[in-house]
């Protein structure tokens, strides 16, 4: 890819100049909320709690 000298990543969850221990977040506040946020939604399974392929009292 092409030589990227400067290129300062910015937090995408607070948009401030991301650290480069915690890139591309700020810090590990946002690094922590990013990951929780991501794992919740991981745990939250969309769709009907109950998914019937045939309905018994059609
Ligand atoms: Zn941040």
């Amino acid at each position: 890819m092409s030589n990227t000298a400067e290129s300062p990543e910015h937090c995408p969850l607070c948009d401030k100049p991301a650290a480069p221990a915690h890139a591309p977040f700020c810090s590990r506040l946002c690094q922590d909320r990013d990951l929780r946020n991501w794992l919740n939604e991981g745990y939250r399974v969309p769709g009907p709690p109950q998914d019937t392929l045939e309905d018994p009292s059609a």
